[in-house]
């Protein structure tokens, strides 16, 4: 069953209690653009923290590395990018709103509601430009580099009609790079130094997180379809007769990754990619999806890229990066299954799955993120059971320092009364509120309340760091 929770309440809640604030909120605001707050940083981290750790430490055939979001524009002529990482455009005729073709319903336009007022779809190419060097103005005339066309028509099969925009102007403006589009890129490229390097035995997986960024044509739903976001991908490199043997392991060692950070399994839906929709460098694709509050859309992906990558560098860079098996001296270029990421649909997800609106014994009512406790972005609240009487503010104070230095994600609260501080932990999802009172004066121990079942345990201090550990 999906979970009936509302996108506007886990907005309202992400902005209220400062996880996702609107990026330039102050100015505006800029579309696509989401800024995260204390809380969001947490969480986030702890995400990447904890896939880090599930997908590269705790096995022993993932490396990582970190490679440069600016690369040399012939990375994107290689991969293909520049030519097909389009989506469809359309345009109305009357009020000029541009759409995505693939995602309304061309008979009618969703902005001004009038009928068969759309044209012919056209490719939108969705990678930002920049200029780099201090060169860059200058560039802007129209000088071709004569060797990068020869470049381009030899590997582009002579045929100068496939130019498309974004040849062209790298063409005549060779201070032109884009804002990488993936991570994956970053991992091909840099193949043939990791085995020159490190002499990895096959298979082996190369994983890199950091920011993508997409023109995506209408940004939306929050943190879903943003502009600029976060990937967390993973090329895997093996015997090419071996792919599909490995492809499956894929499958369900990401369905135990979602499992464990407590997504429910039966909102994951694994869709076999039609070979009609495959992208360009796909053989196979298996998309995650999962049900949203804005429907089942798109999680993250597994890609059978068999060695389209790794061909086109050898194509374009006329290196040889073939793998040599230590064992059998065989030299040959690996298949690639590549599991993609991202942070902020991991994070929707998440904090869909964790929103719960509950009501009380005593019929009160309750807002409580029910994260893994592994990625709460605090762990435990200190409070003094009445923030006016000094002995109990005191050992509070005391207590919250010496947690603080152990358990490092622990907050200090006396606002209010003890009821509100519950409920304000219960909404970030903190799994543990500590409270001094009258009792602990006297011999030492403290109630702990749990988040989930709000009950509460008489612990000793001793005991309190092993307790809140377990
Ligand atoms: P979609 O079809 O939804 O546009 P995609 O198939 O283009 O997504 P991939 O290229 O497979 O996405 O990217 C891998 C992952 O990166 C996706 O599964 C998703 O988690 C994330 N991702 C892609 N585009 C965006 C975006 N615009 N905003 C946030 N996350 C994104």
């Amino acid at each position: 069953m999906p979970k009936e929770v509302s996108l506007e309440k886990i907005v309202s809640l992400a902005k209220r209690r400062g996880f996702i604030f609107p990026g330039s909120e102050i100015y505006g605001g800029l579309s696509g653009t989401w800024d995260y707050g204390p809380l969001g940083v947490l969480l986030k981290q702890k995400l990447i923290d904890w896939w880090r750790d599930y997908f590269v430490h705790q096995r022993s055939d993932m490396l990582m590395v970190d490679s440069s979001i600016l690369m040399n524009s012939r990375v994107w002529r290689a991969s293909g990018h520049t030519e097909t990482f389009t989506d469809p455009l359309v345009e109305c005729q009357n009020c000029h709103n541009r759409f995505r073709a693939d995602k309304i319903d061309l008979s009618i336009c969703p902005n001004c509601s009038k009928k068969n007022t759309f044209g012919e779809a056209r490719n939108f190419n969705l990678m930002f430009q920049t200029l780099i060097g201090p060169n860059s103005i200058q560039d802007q005339s129209l000088e071709i580099d004569k060797n990068k066309l020869l470049d381009l028509i030899n590997h582009q099969s002579s045929d100068l009609l496939k130019f498309n925009l974004n040849d062209f102007s790298s063409l005549v403006n060779p201070s032109l790079v884009y804002l990488r589009p993936e991570t994956a890129q970053g991992i091909f490229t840099n193949f043939k130094n990791i085995i020159d390097s490190i002499y990895p035995d096959i298979p082996f997986g190369l994983a890199q997180y950091g920011k993508a960024f997409r023109n995506e044509i209408s940004p939306r739903d929050f943190i879903f379809r943003s502009r600029e976001f976060e990937q967390l991908e993973i090329e895997y490199f093996v015997r090419p007769q071996e792919w599909q043997k490995h492809f499956d392991q894929w499958v369900v060692f990401i369905q135990d990754w979602y499992q464990l950070i407590g997504l429910n399994q039966k909102s994951i839906h694994l869709l076999e990619v039609p070979k009609g929709d495959l992208a360009h460098y796909s053989k196979r694709t298996i998309d995650f999806e999962y049900d949203f509050p804005i429907g089942k859309e798109e999680l993250s992906g597994l890609a059978y890229r068999t060695d389209f990558d790794l061909k086109n560098i050898v194509n374009f860079s006329n290196k040889n990066i073939e793998y040599r098996d230590k064992k059998t001296n065989e030299s040959f270029i690996p298949h690639v299954i590549e599991p993609s990421f991202g942070v902020e649909r991991m994070i929707m997800a998440i904090l869909t799955e964790a929103y719960t609106e509950e009501v009380m014994e005593d019929q009160s009512s309750r807002v409580v993120l029910r994260l893994a406790k592994q990625l709460a972005p605090i762990k435990v609240v200190v409070s003094p059971l009445l923030k006016n009487n000094q002995p109990l503010v005191d050992k509070a104070f005391l207590l919250f320092k010496s947690l603080k230095k152990e358990l490092k994600f622990v907050l200090y609260d006396d606002n209010g009364n003890i009821g509100k501080r519950y409920r304000r932990a219960d909404e970030i999802g903190t799994p543990y509120c500590v409270t001094i009172d009258f009792q602990s004066l006297e011999d030492d121990t403290v109630t702990v309340r749990d988040r989930d079942t709000t009950s509460q345990e008489r612990v000793s201090i001793n005991q309190l760091i092993e307790y809140l550990n377990q």
